[in-house]
């Protein structure tokens, strides 16, 4: 009659239920991992340190040098 019958249109509403139901269910999982995210944020000004064995200089790890002759990172 209309070229398609109501078992494909169940077909076609549960198809779009599915499809609503996980675009829901993954848009609050998103949610949530956002939250957890805003509670724990990282800290930008959070640098890796390490203490210099000779001079006893705090320097960041991407540094890898405090500057004087006899450091070891030098
Ligand atoms: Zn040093």
């Amino acid at each position: 009659m209309f070229g398609f019958s109501f078992a494909k249109i169940a077909v076609l509403v549960v198809v779009i239920v599915v499809v609503w139901q996980a675009f829901k269910y993954f848009g609050q999982a998103g949610q949530a991992s956002r939250a957890k995210a805003k509670e724990n944020p990282p800290d930008p000004s959070r640098i890796e340190t390490e203490q210099c064995a000779v001079c006893g200089v705090y320097v960041s790890n991407s540094a890898g040098n405090c500057g004087k002759k006899d450091c070891p990172y030098g």
